[in-house]
């Protein structure tokens, strides 16, 4: 089978969706695998480099012309006329944006949603969210300490004590968690929040504490389980009882990771203007959510800050925040390694060994999760 992997065009973009590593292995179950010239170029990977893994070094059309075509972000409109009608694209393409998939259903391609994948065990190898959300923990925790004008450790020195730094986590999915982890390395103080309450064990093994907002009614303890792992909205008691015990942790902290998403839904707001107002001058906040907030009056989407500007770093009432909207594109080569190994998990389920097309069993719920568009139709329920 004829495999394209085009340099991705999205601004800001660095990672690619197939890597020497990967590309190897699908020369050796007998595909022709195309890249294009520069395609790895930020993640570290060379054109050589992927001769040398046996693929053929081609330009825009030659990759997004092929039969299977792999990317990380959904095409552009000026990448979609260069795709072949017919053709099967796998990648993150967004299964909330609705226009977005209509396009590529207009263009007649197969496409897959990898962020669609259930979570499930069998799924975990082709779990991008996972995948990405897990640097971008780390590296909202390399950003915050960056900017910092303070140690993370505390230290003990001939000219006297430096105190730990104090880091807020609101929202321990997969990004928070490793924000944790993370700051626990450098040597940081941590609480965290959730509202899922399984969280409560996983902070507290990784050295934090957690914010205890206790369930008053059941209708709160059964919104707090969610649906599939995921968080649902919360009722306005609790959200008002979590907002005041967070309020007196964010005054108190020196750093806060903010990552608490809903799927398909604005971010919900969890850092007020009021709270930045009474953080100590220097602090950092480090806004995941960035981009995905509610809206605010002049335009901006915020995140779960109202205050967060998307991909800017803004300083107000003395406290820097930091809204970069692809935190796993600053760490290109490794995020291009996982994500690469993800698709390539998720072809063994599309493309058996020895196919010669790609394959659409409807009897597997991973491929019908992420199948978004076949047949001209957008197939996301
Ligand atoms: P996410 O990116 O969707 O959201 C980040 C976090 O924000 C979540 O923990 C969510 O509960 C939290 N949040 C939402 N609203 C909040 C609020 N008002 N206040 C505080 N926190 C709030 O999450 P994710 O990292 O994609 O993980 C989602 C779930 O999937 C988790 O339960 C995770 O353990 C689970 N998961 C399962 C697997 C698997 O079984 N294979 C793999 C990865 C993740």
């Amino acid at each position: 089978m004829l495999i394209g992997v085009p340099a991705e065009t999205l601004a800001g973009e660095t990672r690619v969706a197939v890597t020497p590593e990967t590309a190897k292995k699908l020369v050796a179950q007998g595909h022709v695998v195309r890249v294009q010239a520069g395609a790895g170029l930020h993640a570290s990977a060379t054109d050589a480099a992927y001769e040398a893994a046996g693929a053929q070094i081609t330009d825009a059309a030659g990759a997004l012309g092929a039969d299977l075509v792999l990317k990380v972000r959904s095409p552009q409109a000026s990448e979609l006329p260069l795709m072949k009608a017919g053709a099967t694209l796998v990648g993150m393409l967004n299964p909330f944006d609705a226009e977005g998939l209509r396009a590529l259903a207009a263009a007649g391609l197969t496409g897959f949603a990898l962020e669609a994948a259930p979570r499930t065990t069998r799924a975990q190898s082709m779990d991008v969210l996972s995948s990405q959300a897990n640097i971008a923990g780390y590296k909202a925790v390399m950003l915050a300490a960056n900017a910092y004008p303070r140690f993370f450790p505390m230290l003990m020195t001939a000219a006297g004590t430096v105190k730990a730094a104090r880091v807020v986590i609101l929202g321990v999915g997969v990004a928070g968690l490793q924000a944790i982890a993370t700051a626990k390395r450098l040597g940081a103080v941590i609480e965290a929040s959730d509202v899922r309450p399984s969280v409560k064990e996983q902070i507290e093994s990784l050295g934090g504490k957690f914010i205890d907002v206790p369930y008053e009614t059941p209708e709160e303890k059964e919104a707090a389980e969610g649906v599939g792992g995921y968080a649902k909205p919360m009722p306005p008691s609790w959200l008002q009882r979590q907002a005041a015990e967070v309020a007196k942790r964010v005054a108190m902290a020196d750093v806060v990771i903010s990552t608490a998403l809903i799927p398909g839904r604005a971010a919900p707001t969890l850092i007020t203007e009021e709270m930045v107002k009474s953080m100590k001058p220097g602090s950092v906040i480090v806004d995941i959510a960035a981009g995905k907030g509610p809206g605010n009056a002049d335009g901006s989407v915020g995140g779960n800050c109202p205050l967060t500007e998307a991909d800017r770093t803004v300083v107000k009432h003395g406290v820097t925040i930091i809204g970069e909207t692809n935190l796993p594109a600053l760490v290109a080569a490794d995020a291009s390694a996982l994500y690469a190994r993800n698709v390539l998990d998720f072809l063994k389920l599309v493309l058996p060994k020895d196919a010669s097309a790609v394959q659409v069993p409807m009897d597997d719920d991973i491929v019908v999760a992420c199948l978004m568009t076949q047949a001209g139709e957008v197939k996301r329920k």
